[in-house]
Parts: C-alpha cells; sequence; structure tokens
C-alpha cells in the first residue's frame, strides 16, 4: 500500500525525463500540500538554479504563504549499464569537477541517442529531422526516445519500446559506460553532497547481498539509504528503513515523479510505513549543513 507523504525527496523535471517544468513542479507541490521537495534530475544540475529562482519569485508573490523547502539534487547513474543510482542531496552545482564528469556524460549519452536512432531506421522506424533533432541534444536518452517512438504510433506503451526496441540485447540497444558506483559516490561528496542510495530494492532485492554492498559504499562516503519509494513493497520499504537505522545511515523517502499522468506515480505518494519523515529530512538537513 501507498500514501500521500508531506515531504518528496526524488522528483524529475523538464531538464532530464520529466513532464513538468520546475515551475510546474513547484506549483504542483503547492496544491497537494507538499512542504519539502528534491529536484533530481538524472546526471544533470541544470535544473537547481532554475528552480532556487522560482521559489524566489514565488515566495515574493506569496510572501504569508510557508515556503516550500527546497534541497538542490542531483540523481547520478552509476555502476554496472547504470542501473544504481546515487542521490546526491545539497550537491553544489558549480562544483566545476562535477560539472565536467557531467558534461562528458551528457555528450556521450548523446552520441548513443544517434547511433540508437540509426539502428532504429534500420527498422524502418524514422522520426522527423526535428523530433530526432531533440532526441540527439544532451542530456537525451532512452526514455525520450521511447517517449517519441510511442507519440509517433510506433509503439502502444513505452514498456513496449523498451521491450522491442531499447532494452539490453534489443535490436536498438547500445551499450553506455559508467562510472563505479563508489566513484559516483567520490564525486558527489566531493561536491559537497549527502550521497544517498536510491531505490536500493531495484538495485539488489536481496538482503544480505544489499547489506554488503552499502556497508562497502559507506566506507566511499555514502550516507544513507532511500527506503521509501514506489519500487519497494510494503514489506520491503520497512526492511530497508531498519538497515539504514542499524547501519547509523540516513533514511529518505520519494516518489520518483517524472509528471506521467497515465501512471500511478503522483508527487509524495510512497509505501506505508514512514514514521517521521519530518525528522528523517531535519536528519538529512543537518547533514548537509554540518
Ligand atoms: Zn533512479
Ligand atoms: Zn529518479
Amino acid at each position: 500500500m501507498s500514501i500521500q507523504y508531506p515531504i518528496d525527496l526524488h522528483i524529475h523535471s523538464t531538464i532530464s525525463d520529466g513532464l513538468e517544468t520546475p515551475a510546474e513542479l513547484y506549483a504542483r507541490a503547492r496544491r497537494e500540500g507538499i512542504t519539502a521537495i528534491a529536484l533530481c534530475d538524472h546526471d544533470t544540475v541544470a535544473g537547481v538554479p532554475l528552480m532556487q529562482e522560482v521559489i524566489r519569485q514565488e515566495e515574493a508573490l506569496t510572501p504569508d504563504s510557508p515556503p516550500i523547502r527546497y534541497l538542490p539534487s542531483i540523481e547520478l547513474s552509476t555502476g554496472d549499464g547504470g542501473h544504481a543510482h546515487l542521490l546526491g542531496f545539497g550537491v553544489n552545482y558549480q562544483d566545476e569537477k562535477l560539472l565536467s564528469a557531467l558534461e562528458e556524460m551528457q555528450e556521450e549519452r548523446a552520441q548513443r541517442s544517434r547511433r540508437m536512432i540509426c539502428l532504429l531506421k534500420k527498422q524502418g522506424i524514422r522520426f522527423c529531422t526535428h523530433v530526432e533533432e531533440e532526441l540527439t541534444r544532451p542530456g537525451t536518452g532512452r526514455a525520450h526516445i521511447a517517449r517519441a517512438l510511442l507519440d509517433m504510433g510506433a509503439v502502444n506503451t513505452m514498456q513496449q519500446a523498451f521491450d522491442r526496441y531499447l532494452a539490453r540485447g534489443k535490436c536498438a540497444y547500445i551499450a553506455r559506460r559508467y562510472m563505479s558506483i563508489a566513484d559516483g559516490v567520490s564525486l558527489l561528496t566531493g561536491a559537497g553532497a549527502t550521497v544517498v542510495l536510491a531505490h536500493p530494492c531495484r538495485l539488489n532485492p536481496d538482503p544480505q547481498g544489499l547489506r554488503a554492498l552499502v556497508m562497502e559504499l559507506m566506507d566511499a562516503g555514502l550516507s544513507g539509504l532511500e527506503a521509501y519509494h514506489p519500487s519497494a513493497s510494503r514489506q520491503q520499504a520497512p526492511l530497508i528503513d531498519s538497515m539504514a537505522r542499524s547501519l547509523g545511515l540516513l533514511v529518505t523517502g520519494g516518489s520518483d515523479y517524472h509528471g506521467d499522468t497515465n501512471c500511478c506515480v503522483r508527487m509524495g505518494r510512497m509505501p506505508s510505513g514512514w514514521q517521521d519523515p519530518e525528522s528523517d529530512l531535519q536528519a538529512l538537513l543537518e547533514r548537509i549543513n554540518g
């Protein structure tokens, strides 16, 4: 069972593969009674100053409403196949080493999109020129291509786009190179971030294997686990929660909201069982500011 929380520490905007702009996300948070958000766009911090500006303007317009607390953040893809996602909360979006690593990733990603589009052409699928241009801009990825395939009617669902063309081993799949998880943790901590392993159940559903990995990453500077995420079952979420606490790690939660109105993910919606999100948020903020 999932429930609505007033805190959402994992949302995406149009700056990566979300469908809503930072301003639209802020407005949604207001409407839905969310009091704290973290914009965690994939492999980019370009949304951080945009969201800061949105908040500055909104607060000037509505000085009497309590401000929504905002954590500048990023979701970094690392590890084999890029499947290990790290949330870097409180990241310094001007850190030069981080920016150059991200730029390299974005360029590699655009090159990969170009190669995948060529492979789709061999399957008889051609995007119109302006869509192709959009899809080969730095920062685009498989989710963008899947959505374009859906929009042109080549598939009926995003999942079908992956199952037929884009998943590993399928005809239009190109592998990417990623930094190791430990290198990702170091890169983010170097940029002043407090690093949390995103949706750990997706990475390794076996609790013992996960615990071993987490302990290894703690040596690299990992600070917490995202226990409450839609990918965790009602049983798994409390297990991750207690694993984190037993290791002295922070606990976070986020919906991974991407703006898709045709799926069940909603801002603030996560598995039930998170006892005290506010005090866990305070602990995170103390770590970020400490
Ligand atoms: Zn993720
Ligand atoms: Zn995400």
